[in-house]
């Protein structure tokens, strides 16, 4: 599996990951958690995702799964049309902030788009309204 952004997004994802002891690895343009992943055992890829060099180091063609939780959605974009490219059975996840966000990844190969602010919408919404009471 590999996971591409350890930000806010990612590293929610990854600490997941770990805990249910999926392996992946994480590809990110900042060292910030540099010495964190190397102590937890993970593989860190230093670079811009959306840079062919940077995937190639990846190996996409052999991975199971593509998690892109970047939130630029043009270098998100290049990283999915790669991917998919590269691995047609690649299952890629995404992340947007829009439904022209949504719309782009999907067309470029995103199997499946996560958009926050519809999610946060939607756990508001719970939050708010009684759940449905179930039929019987
Ligand atoms: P957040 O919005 O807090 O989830 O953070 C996004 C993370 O993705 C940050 O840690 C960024 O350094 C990282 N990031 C953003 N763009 C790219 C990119 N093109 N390639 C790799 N990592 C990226």
């Amino acid at each position: 599996m590999i996971l591409v952004g350890y930000g806010r997004v990612g590293s929610l994802v990854g600490a997941d990951l770990a805990v249910a002891a999926v392996p992946f690895l994480v590809i990110e343009d900042s060292d910030t958690h540099a010495d964190a992943l190397k102590a937890a055992n993970i593989e860190l890829i230093v670079g811009n995702a959306a840079a062919s060099q940077v995937l190639d180091r990846a190996n996409l063609a052999g991975a199971r799964c593509l998690v892109v939780a970047i939130p630029d959605p043009f270098e998100a974009g290049q990283a999915i049309e790669q991917g998919r490219k590269l691995n047609p059975g690649l299952q890629i996840i995404a992340r947007a902030h829009s439904d022209a966000e949504v719309a782009h990844l999907t067309r470029l190969g995103a199997d499946q788009v996560v958009m926050g602010e519809r999610e946060i919408a939607r756990c508001m919404i719970a939050a708010l309204l009684p759940a449905p009471v179930p039929q019987t």
